[in-house]
């Protein structure tokens, strides 16, 4: 079978929803995404194997493997957009529309732009002998829960030297971002009524200490750890959003503080956790409430050398300085399986995650030359 053109394929692409939402009313299969890779990916003779992720109707990851045996190398990409507000459109978000040397669509640079481009490099070495095999690699879920990407751990694969993960980085190779932490503080007390403190526990009292120590907890933060390769060099948290009470006249019964923390490499996102519980803990200990802290997201903070094999060769083919994001991707689930990863792909984050995004025409052939650069070194 011979392929579509990139237009072609990535016309098919944007034209399936496949939107993940940690909200189960925006959140949609995967299926036709994956469907389409794995026939294209068939007519290229590779290997392919659909691997649902438990505990998730209708959501798989795509693995497709060209050649055998160990090592090689891995292109990877995730099938899923975020929700997208129609009505602020220019065009339809499901309906690819050149404009100029730009296409426009939802998914276009985050990130399913990357496929045509990664299947056309991959379809010039479809009749040879590699030496190493070549994995096309398609997850799940990568803008909510990341789940796609923490089914490959539990596969344990793919396999392989090193991986390219296909974000819009335009065309820049990234070796570092910031892990991402979100949490839920809850604080329980007792209501009563409020003409008369002693009839219960005030939550909001309680939140208050609770905020004022996490402010102290910044501040020692950005103290202790700076890294002058992010353009903010130091651990950030953000107060988000606050939730309590019903009503001026009764003691407050339960208050909701959403945090978000951002990592500098190096962090442990679960030691943050322990320890920001274990001070809180402390610090309500004189409010008789009580504190639970939950988990929304969790994205370790990704670093590679920059001294490593592709590091160096996509700095070379790229001639552009190896750079850090502010941004987190499945790179440290990917180099949590053995493989060097670097971030490198068409398009700018700056059109991701909004209305009318786009993929400029213009970065794919050297996107394309680049991959299949890539590939001859590891594969032949
Ligand atoms: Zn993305």
């Amino acid at each position: 079978m011979k392929l579509p053109d990139t237009i072609a394929m990535l016309r098919t692409l944007v034209a399936e929803p496949s939107t993940s939402s940690v909200s189960t009313s925006h959140d949609q299969s995967n299926l036709a995404v994956i469907n389409h890779l794995a026939n294209w990916l068939q007519g290229l003779k590779f290997v392919v194997d659909v691997l649902p992720i438990s505990g998730k109707v209708g959501k798989a990851n795509l693995i497709a493997t060209l050649g055998a045996g160990e090592g090689g190398l891995v292109l990877s990409g995730h099938t899923d957009t975020v929700p997208c507000d129609e009505e602020y459109w220019g065009t339809d978000p499901y309906t690819l529309t050149e404009i100029g040397s730009v296409v426009h669509g939802l998914g276009t640079c985050d990130m399913k732009g990357f496929f045509p481009i990664a299947l056309e490099a991959a379809s010039l070495f479809h009749s040879q002998k590699l030496k190493k095999p070549l994995t096309i690699l398609a997850t799940s879920d990568e803008e909510s829960s990341m789940a796609g990407a923490r089914q490959l751990l539990r596969d344990g694969r793919p396999k392989a030297d090193a991986a390219i993960i296909g974000e819009p980085t335009g065309l820049q190779p990234i070796i570092a971002h910031k892990g991402v932490l979100a949490l839920s503080i809850t604080v329980e007390g007792a209501g009563g009524h409020a003409s008369n403190p002693k009839l219960g526990s005030n939550a909001l009292d309680a939140m208050h200490a609770v905020i004022e120590d996490l402010l102290v907890y910044r501040r020692e933060l950005a103290e202790s750890h700076t890294n002058s390769n992010f353009e903010i060099e130091i651990p950030t948290l953000n107060l988000g959003c606050l939730h309590a009470g019903d009503s001026p006249n009764r003691i407050c019964e339960k208050a909701e503080l959403q945090i978000d923390l951002r990592l500098l490499p190096g962090m442990e996102n679960k030691a943050l956790v322990d320890t920001i519980q274990h001070r809180l803990i402390k610090t309500m200990a004189t409010h008789g409430t009580r504190l639970s802290i939950n988990q929304i997201n969790d994205v370790p903070a990704y670093q590679t050398s920059g001294d490593g094999e592709l590091a160096r060769t996509l700095g070379t083919l790229s001639r552009r300085t190896l750079g850090t994001v502010a941004f987190g991707t499945e790179a440290p689930f990917l180099q949590s399986l053995g493989m060097e990863t670097v971030i490198f792909g068409p398009g700018s984050i700056d059109q991701a995650h909004q209305p009318n995004e786009y993929l400029d025409l213009n970065e794919l052939p050297l996107a394309r030359e680049t991959l299949e650069k890539v590939i001859r070194q590891y594969c032949c």
